[in-house]
Order: structure tokens, then C-alpha cells, then sequence
């Protein structure tokens, strides 16, 4: 994958929910920041149009919540519906209703929720939130890099995004803080979906990827400045290359035994920025 690139947050609430801001301002905010799109997912109030969208693309989407059949409480996102769900419905018939108009579901905030990594297993969940921003500022929740490495071993084709779930509430202002970079063609809501599904991105808090190709078992990646990147594969396999000094480039020989391959690198200031699973995926 060698771009063309499209920077984008997947999680983030107006005021038609508890977000402080309206669309058109939070809309204004990431475009000056240099986003190309966003989603807007606000809780059980789908986001649902398809009229103009400036000054950047936005998907449709929403915030679910609610209880399984087992009892447990998740948080879910719908990404790139096609109408809007029922407001305050019951969580497994809505991600159902998601599911049928094609949408993407993503397991949002584990760590914060207080899930266990395998209460998504009986979930047709596309893939969790590796990073939620705001989960990390307030209370220390935000990761959920080991609910993913867990999911992995049963689902390895797994998303795994990082967002800011950003609510611009006075004592929550956070944003900015984790991202997608899509590759995709164009910047529009289809090509965008279509290169979510297809893994065709990474997630970041910093670090930038600008090249990653995958051929005959080889991985090499051109980056912003790093300090270390790391293969992660399944319980204790990995390889990593530090060093005291920052790189632009590593090369890694890819493991073919392992149930999942992905990559993570870091930089001076200790921010990541995450590859999706790459054993079955072959790039230019
Ligand atoms: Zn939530
Ligand atoms: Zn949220």
C-alpha cells in the first residue's frame, strides 16, 4: 500500500447527543486539522444523509448500546449506514438492522466498558476499537491492544481502529488523538468502506506509514521517525527491531506459522500507530 492516504476519526458525538459542538463546528475542527473524513456517531441518533458533505467527507453512523442475551453490556458503532435505525432500540436488533443495510460494526472501548475479550466472540463484530483517545485522557482506559491480540487467535481478519471519541465538553475536550489512514482511491463513502473491509488502513497516534508492502513472506514499511517496530503474532511470538536512534525503514521476514501476523511501531515520544493483521493480505 503506497497511499493515496485519507486521515480519518470513526468515532465522534455532537450536540445531538452529549457532544458540546454542532456537526457544522466539528465538522470545521478536523478539516483544519488536515482530516479528510469523519463519522459521526452519536448515541442511538443515526447520522444518516446523503445530501452535501463539507468541508469534509462524512459517514453515516451512530453510538449503540445495550445488553446481550448472556448479559453483557457492550458499546457499538455503525459505520456507513444506509437509513437510520430506531432510537433507544434494543442493541442486538439494531446491530442487527446495521448489519442487513451493510454497515460496519465496531466493538467501541472495551477497556472502559469492562469487557472480557471473549464476550465478542459470539458478536459478528468487524473489528474493535484499538485506541479510544478519551477512554485514555479521563481515566486510563483506552487500550484495548490485548482484547484484539485475544479476539486474533479465533477471528484473524479482526479490525482493529483507533478514534477519539471526542466530545468537546469542557472537562473532555480531547481529540486529535487517534486516527485512521485509509488507502484507498478516491476519498468518497464507498471507496472508504470498501478499504476498511478490506484492511487497506492502519491505526495511529502519531507515527505516519507511508509505504507497506507485503510479498513472498516479506515485510518492509517506509515511516515518519520510529524507534522500534514490532511483528505481533499469536500468545508470546513476536520480533522487534530497537533502536537508541530513530529509522525510517525495517524489513521483517514474515513468520508463516504464526495464526496472525500484525506490525506496531513507536516513535521517541512513545506514540503508536497499529498495521491490521497481515498473513493473508498481499500489497504492492
Ligand atoms: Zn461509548
Ligand atoms: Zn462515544
Amino acid at each position: 500500500m503506497k497511499g493515496p492516504w485519507h486521515k480519518g476519526n470513526l468515532h465522534l458525538h455532537t450536540n445531538r447527543s452529549d457532544g458540546r459542538l454542532a456537526l457544522a463546528s466539528v465538522a470545521e475542527k478536523y478539516a483544519a486539522a488536515g482530516y479528510d473524513f469523519i463519522a459521526i456517531t452519536d448515541h442511538w441518533k443515526s447520522y444518516c444523509t446523503n445530501g452535501e458533505q463539507q468541508p469534509l467527507m462524512i459517514l453515516n453512523g451512530v453510538e449503540l448500546d445495550g445488553h446481550d442475551t448472556l448479559g453483557c453490556y457492550f458499546h457499538v458503532l455503525a459505520l456507513g449506514l444506509a437509513r437510520p435505525l430506531p432510537e433507544n432500540g434494543l442493541l442486538l436488533d439494531a446491530m442487527a438492522e446495521a448489519r442487513d443495510q451493510g454497515a460496519l460494526l465496531i466493538w467501541a472501548h472495551p477497556h472502559w466498558t469492562g469487557n472480557q475479550a471473549a464476550e465478542a466472540l459470539p458478536h459478528d463484530f468487524d473489528g474493535l476499537e484499538i485506541y479510544n483517545h478519551s477512554s485514555q485522557c479521563e481515566i486510563g482506559k483506552g487500550y484495548a491492544t490485548s482484547h484484539w491480540d485475544t479476539v486474533l487467535e479465533n477471528r484473524p481478519d479482526f479490525l482493529g481502529i483507533a478514534v477519539d471519541d471526542a466530545h468537546f465538553q469542557p472537562r473532555s475536550g480531547f481529540w486529535d488523538g487517534g486516527w485512521v489512514s485509509v488507502c484507498a482511491p478516491a476519498c468518497s463513502r464507498a471507496a472508504i468502506l470498501d478499504a476498511l473491509r478490506r484492511r487497506h488502513f492502519y491505526a495511529s497516534q502519531g507515527p505516519r506509514i507511508d509505504r507497506l508492502v507485503v510479498k513472498d513472506n516479506w515485510l518492509g514499511i517506509d515511516t515518519t521517525p520510529i524507534r522500534c517496530a514490532r511483528l505481533v503474532g499469536p500468545r508470546h511470538r513476536g520480533k522487534w527491531i530497537h533502536h537508541a536512534h530513530d529509522f525510517r525503514r525495517a524489513e521483517f521476514q514474515m513468520p508463516t506459522d504464526w495464526s496472525f501476523v500484525r506490525l506496531e511501531i513507536e516513535d521517541a515520544c512513545g506514540k503508536q500507530a497499529w498495521t491490521n493483521p497481515l498473513g493473508s493480505m498481499k500489497t504492492d
